[in-house]
């Protein structure tokens, strides 16, 4: 980005050696980060580098266990979200916080509503105070819309233009692009590039490092709560960055598969699923990934549920060993020897308010049933053996699913499904939405079960992941 802030100028932020451990995590330990007025200081690291807690510290939604926060070189005490308010310092959140009904000036001056204040402003006043802030920010929105009226990426610019209009120094966002299209990132990125203007710093989370590199001035980079290193953005190249992030030469996320045997394992011919699926065949051998991509809605999700039994099929029949197998249900599908990482690991593949050990052990109960009562004891070695495997990073087996990465959620599926002892592993969008390092990891599994001799679909939408694994 341009003018990067002068080094010798004083930071507007100081956060020295700040500590903070969760049961059995330490999340931060004696991190160091500064923010020069006026500066984009990204933000990165793998999913659990300690990078939201950094942030809930800095906005006192957790107390820290040991270090300092300084502002303008005095030393501040935040204990609460309203003293970061009050600091000027503000989060847009993933999840925004506007009021649907409320029309965009009225969200703008939301807090103001709060505190009373509004009663005593006409209307017309907020509204001509509302336009002025959203110029500046080049949004061109009446600001008597109703939010509910708004796209994502216009909501999330009202939670920006009320950040500015309280005068904030700082504002963090964290994953603002997620769900914005390729133009809306542009117009972000011209905001943010007005906010520079103004002299309020930006501490940008994200896991896009493309996106991170255009915007950034520096990057802080965490990994497993450790501060690794401060780069300046026009400085660092991107394998840099991820070598800095994973903590490994990134070389080793392509590490070279094996071949495959001659032996056809699994075969799906002229399967059909009325109006999605039109007679769909392939096979897949021992030890062999195939992939299978199309653009959104081209019916590869049809095709793994009718694969699994979760979608009635018309036509088509599914061979796994050479064995025709009647598949009407997942319970059928399993039985068969297939296990199946759904895209949608939260809705369909977890029970998040369970255990790991129990979720590694859900589709496997069978195994661990004794007289119809539950085996504790196995279904913790089980357990204990997939998060050895797979470096399922976990404080521990009894902890709560919802509380993982979502990286780690991932490969708690997995486990899952591997639990099953499964010939045939379709995986659909294995490393949606999962960090660069998680990713790499996944990949290795997925490497690890062809060399093992089982058959793998991998269904995926990003072309690069299909050529360099299938
Ligand atoms: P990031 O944002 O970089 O993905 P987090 O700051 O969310 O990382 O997490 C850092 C570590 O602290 C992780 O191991 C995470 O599981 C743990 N952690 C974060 N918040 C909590 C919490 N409220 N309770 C227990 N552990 C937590
Ligand atoms: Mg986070």
């Amino acid at each position: 980005m341009s003018s990067p802030p002068v080094a010798a100028e004083r930071p507007l932020l100081e956060m020295k050696r700040v500590s903070k451990s969760f049961p059995g995590v330490q999340a931060l330990d004696g991190v160091d980060f500064s923010v020069q007025p006026g500066e984009v200081h990204a933000l990165v690291g793998e999913n659990g580098a300690g990078k939201s807690t950094l942030v809930k510290i800095l906005t006192g939604v957790y107390p820290k266990d040991r270090g300092e926060i300084l502002l303008n070189g005095r030393p501040v005490d935040i204990r609460s979200p309203l003293d970061a308010q009050r600091l000027g310092l503000r989060v847009i959140h993933q999840e925004f916080t506007l009021i649907n009904h409320l029309s965009v000036a009225e969200n703008i001056f939301l807090d103001t509503f709060a505190t009373g204040m509004v009663g005593r402003v006409p209307r017309r006043q907020i509204e001509e105070r509302a336009r002025e802030v959203l110029t500046t920010l080049g949004l061109d929105v009446d600001p008597r819309t109703p939010v509910a009226g708004l796209t994502v990426a216009e909501q999330q610019i009202v939670e920006i233009a009320r950040a500015v209009s309280k005068e904030a120094v700082l504002i963090i966002m964290d994953e603002p692009t997620a769900a914005l299209t390729e133009a809306e990132v542009e117009r972000l990125f011209g905001i943010i590039g007005a906010l520079k203007a103004r002299g309020v710093a930006v501490i940008y989370i994200s896991h896009k490092l493309d996106e991170v590199m255009a915007i950034a001035d520096r990057i802080t980079v965490l990994r497993d709560g450790r501060l690794v290193g401060v780069r300046r953005a026009a400085e660092v190249s991107r394998s840099e960055l991820v070598r800095m992030m994973v903590g490994r030469p990134v070389e080793q996320m392509f590490a070279r598969r094996h071949r495959p045997s001659d032996e056809a394992l699994f075969e799906v011919s002229h399967v059909t699923v009325p109006g999605r699926v039109y007679d769909a065949s392939f096979f897949v051998r021992r030890g062999e990934v195939v992939g299978i991509t199309g653009l959104m809605g081209a019916g590869q999700s049809w095709l793994v549920r009718a694969i699994f039994g979760a979608v009635p099929t018309s036509a088509g029949d599914i061979r796994v060993g050479g064995r025709r197998r009647a598949i009407r249900s997942p319970a059928d599908a399993v039985r068969a020897g297939i296990g199946l990482l759904t895209e949608n690991r939260k809705e369909e593949g977890l029970v998040l308010s369970q255990a790991v050990a129990a979720n590694v052990t859900l589709a496997s109960l069978g195994r661990f049933g004794r007289l119809g009562l539950l085996d504790h004891g196995e279904e913790r070695r089980v357990a204990a053996g997939f998060v050895r495997q797979l470096d399922i990073r976990t404080p521990a087996l009894s902890q709560e699913v919802a509380y993982l990465s979502g990286g780690n959620q991932q490969k708690v599926v997995l486990a899952k499904w591997l639990a099953t002892e499964p010939d045939v592993v379709v995986m659909a969008e294995p490393t949606r939405g999962i960090d660069v390092g998680a990713k790499a990891e996944i990949y290795r599994l997925i490497d690890g079960l062809a060399r093992q001799g089982k058959a793998i679909v991998l269904v995926s939408s990003e072309l690069p992941e299909l050529r360099s694994r299938a």
